[in-house]
């Protein structure tokens, strides 16, 4: 564990909970319902990835079988509130197809492989980048790989707490090398980190209300990396 990050993530995520209280996310529904979420989200409002399922879920083809047998461009009608809804119906599909061919379309053998082969075989499935592999190991499968997403990214650079590098892994890392593999500390801070920057660290931040403005670089004025927005 690296102090004195761990020590700092460890007050945030104290400050965030005492503030937002208990986000309640994932799972609330099927893990199967979680993963077709994640593909869902990528660049679209939770809202409308909703109306999307509320869709696939009263045309009753809201399980792997019936989603593997369904024809694309109806697939893509149906997944149409959530945006690039033909990019994403291939994304569904591509998935569908690799839990098919590899898993006999069982999602609890696809989550039974060690976490490192899970994320291997996910990234390799078409359209399944980082942040919507580490949602479906999280919230899905329900092992402790920490999500990084825009969010996480702007906040933690006002707080001034970067990783060396800009990348994807150096920020996941950041956050796995310093705390407890605890799938639900992960899943509540992931969470806690999304309503903050939703809420009250926004494109133009609300410092004067913000439960973490005494611990902010930004809000106490020093010099930024420039890496946040
Ligand atoms: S003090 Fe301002 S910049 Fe810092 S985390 Fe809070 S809202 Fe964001």
């Amino acid at each position: 564990m690296r102090e004195p990050t761990a020590e700092k993530l460890r007050q945030i995520y104290g400050r965030l909970y005492a503030a937002y209280g208990p986000q309640r996310w994932w799972p609330a529904d099927s893990s199967f319902v979680v993963v077709v979420g994640a593909i869902l989200t990528q660049s679209a409002a939770w809202v409308n990835v909703e109306k999307a399922i509320a869709n696939l879920r009263a045309a009753d083809i809201l399980s792997p079988e019936a989603l593997l047998r369904i024809d694309l461009d109806a697939l893509a009608r149906l997944v149409y509130p959530a945006g690039y809804y033909n990019a994403k119906a291939r994304k569904l599909k591509a998935f569908l197809e690799m839990l098919f061919d590899r898993h006999g379309g069982r999602l609890d053998a696809l989550f039974a492989l060690p976490l490192p082969q899970l994320r291997q075989q996910l990234l390799a499935t078409q359209g399944i980048g980082q942040e919507t592999a580490d949602s479906i190991i999280l919230y899905a499968a329900g092992k402790p790989s920490f999500v990084i997403d825009a969010y996480t990214r702007r906040v933690f650079s006002r707080l001034g707490l970067e990783p060396p590098t800009d990348s994807y892994a150096s920020w996941q890392a950041m956050f796995s090398e310093a705390l407890p593999p605890d799938v639900r500390l992960f899943n509540e801070y992931h969470a806690l980190i999304d309503r903050h920057a939703k809420t009250v660290c926004r494109k133009a931040p609300l410092c004067d209300q913000c439960c973490l403005r005494e611990i902010c670089r930004l809000a106490m004025g020093s010099p930024s990396s420039g890496r946040s927005s």
